[in-house]
């Protein structure tokens, strides 16, 4: 494979991909398996970059590492049941440095389309003021279900005076100490931020407006994701909810009198239908209980110095912590294309979303973490190689 650059047009004859994290790099990594070279364009300085740049330093892999591995590389036999997020940083480099990947970087995609005449995609990235253009028959969008954090309309958060930041931009509660600290959502991260900011001397209050299927990580030294995902083998979604909940009701107590209500649907099947992940409980289940986590109801407006909430309580913050997820920005950049719905996701669900047309692939957009990115990276080498194979 080879770039022949034209006077407007830098042409790839492999592949592109846009994105360097673990979907960009495991797709790269499989198609050079099967001998094609791929181009990945990133707009960061490195790879990997929402481990290496936009999460906080406690932060572990919240799944066992068999469901975080990439393909065609495990992790060294050394690491722990759960890595650390330094430890996922060092398994990505090695696993670009032994693939011989090397993405460009500070390549911002502002724009992709499909030329009908040239029968391949134009993709414009942009560095500082310099444009580039490149063109391939084959595109991979592998910019993350996580590429820009989802900031919520909330009344008056334009008036609070102290530090507003979101989960991307938070490193640790060292900062926060002694600091009475808002934190809105109870995700996994908003849970485990709040855990952070108590065991460093802040004071969190945790907003809690929609219902939480909180779970324990382990049931019986097992993880409770392996077991859903073993008994799902046998048992229906239903089913397997069922032994979930009597396992979280017994090693947890009922989580409602806490503030975190159960959705009426299960936690596997409220994941496989509305791809909402339950939270694993890292510690912040019993910090709520001795009262260190204060459960709040929803915000009805944030003051210049803290919020009111829609159950008539005021209380005083000096920081604000945004723990209110993420999107994709894929409609930002990829035009006319009607394979991805307004939200930036495929329309078609897992695990068929892989595959659209013209050149078009998607990796890492399954709602089901690095398991899904590894087997969409699978299936897109392999479709691509197919293709190369009968042009022969
Ligand atoms: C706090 C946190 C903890 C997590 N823990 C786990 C876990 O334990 N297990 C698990 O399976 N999953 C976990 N996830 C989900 C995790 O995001 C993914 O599994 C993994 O990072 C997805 O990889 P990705 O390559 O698809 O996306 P990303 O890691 O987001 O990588 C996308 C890359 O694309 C680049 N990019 C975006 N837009 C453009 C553009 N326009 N032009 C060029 N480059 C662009 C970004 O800079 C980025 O480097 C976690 C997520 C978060 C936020």
């Amino acid at each position: 494979m080879s770039c022949k650059t034209s006077e407007k047009l830098v042409v790839y004859e492999g592949p592109i991909i846009v994105g360097a994290g673990p979907s960009g790099l495991a797709t790269s990594a499989c198609l050079k398996k099967q001998g094609i070279c791929s181009l990945i364009l990133e707009r960061s300085n490195c790879i990997a970059s929402l481990w290496q740049q936009r999460t906080y330093d406690r932060l572990k892999l919240h799944l066992p590492n068999k469901f975080c591995e990439l393909p065609l590389m495990g992790f060294p036999k050394n690491f722990p049941k759960y890595p650390s997020k330094q430890q996922f940083i060092s398994y990505m480099e090695n696993y670009a440095k032994h693939f011989e990947i090397n993405p460009l970087f500070n390549q911002e995609v502002k724009k992709a389309e499909y030329d009908q005449g040239l029968g391949g995609w134009k993709v414009k990235t942009k560095d500082g003021f310099e444009e580039i253009e490149y063109f391939s028959k084959w595109l991979i969008v592998a910019t993350g279900e996580n590429a820009e954090p989802l900031i919520p309309e909330i009344q008056g958060i334009e008036k609070f005076e102290g530090k507003l930041v979101h989960t991307s931009m938070y490193k640790s509660g060292v900062e926060f100490s002694n600091q009475r600290v808002l934190v809105v959502g109870c995700g996994n991260s908003g849970m485990e931020v709040s855990f952070d900011l108590s065991t460093n001397h802040a004071f969190p209050h945790m907003v809690v407006r929609n219902s939480v299927h909180v779970l324990p990580r382990e049931i019986f030294g097992f993880s409770t994701f392996g077991v859903a995902m073993a008994l799902s083998k046998w048992f229906s979604l239903r089913l397997v909810d069922k032994f979930l909940l009597l396992m979280a009701n017994l090693t947890m107590g009922n989580t409602d009198r806490l503030g975190l209500r159960r959705p009426k649907t299960g936690p596997m099947q409220l994941k496989n239908v509305a791809g909402k992940t339950p939270v694993l409980d890292m510690g912040a289940l019993s910090l709520i209980k001795s009262g260190k986590i204060k459960v709040m109801d929803g915000v009805r407006e944030i003051t210049k110095n803290g919020a009111k909430f829609v159950d008539g309580q005021e209380k005083e913050f000096d920081s604000i912590i945004l723990a209110t997820g993420y999107k994709s920005n894929v409609p930002f950049w990829l035009k006319d294309c009607e394979f991805f719905s307004e939200d930036g996701m495929p329309k078609v669900p897992f695990p068929n979303g892989w595959k659209g047309g013209k050149g078009l692939y998607t990796v890492g957009f399954t709602k089901r973490g690095l398991l899904g990115t590894s087997s969409d990276a699978v299936n897109v080498a392999r479709d691509i190689a197919d293709q190369c194979t009968r042009a022969v």
